[in-house]
């Protein structure tokens, strides 16, 4: 949603919707502190390897105002959140920097196909003859 202000013949566009998901991202990872027994459980970061895609380096991005499509290598396991000793919901985080990337309009090409053929046609793939 794209709250438009009208002044003096002025058409100003604020994204609230994106601001708000991403002060709440950095709400739910504040109390992080860098631990990383986070990392050990990640299936992603077996694989693609690199702090950016440990729940941990997310966590940093989050912190540093770095919002970035990576978040989308996350599968939302949760299975960072029963090693965090913090209680960090990390995955309501992540939904949230989704959130605040879709108002911003950039996600994944592949994510806005989805989201159409969902509205379409109420299957992800689309059509299916
Ligand atoms: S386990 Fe929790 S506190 Fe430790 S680095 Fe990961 S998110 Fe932060
Ligand atoms: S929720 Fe995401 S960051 Fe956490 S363990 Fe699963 S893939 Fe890794």
């Amino acid at each position: 949603m794209i709250l438009k202000l009208r002044k003096r013949g002025l058409e100003v566009r604020m994204p609230v919707e994106a601001d708000n998901a991403r002060e709440e991202a950095k709400e739910i990872v504040e109390k992080c502190f860098k631990c990383g027994f986070c990392k050990k459980v990640c299936p992603v970061l077996r694989v693609l390897r690199g702090e950016q895609n440990s729940p941990r380096g997310r966590v940093l991005m989050i912190e540093n105002d770095v919002f970035d499509s990576i978040v989308y290598n996350c599968t939302l396991c949760k299975a960072c959140e029963t090693l965090c000793p913090a209680d960090i919901k990390l995955c309501d985080a992540f939904i949230k920097v989704r959130k605040a990337l879709v108002a911003d309009k950039k996600e994944f090409q592949e994510n806005k196909d989805l989201v159409r053929n969902v509205d379409r046609t109420g299957n992800i793939f689309g059509e299916i003859y």
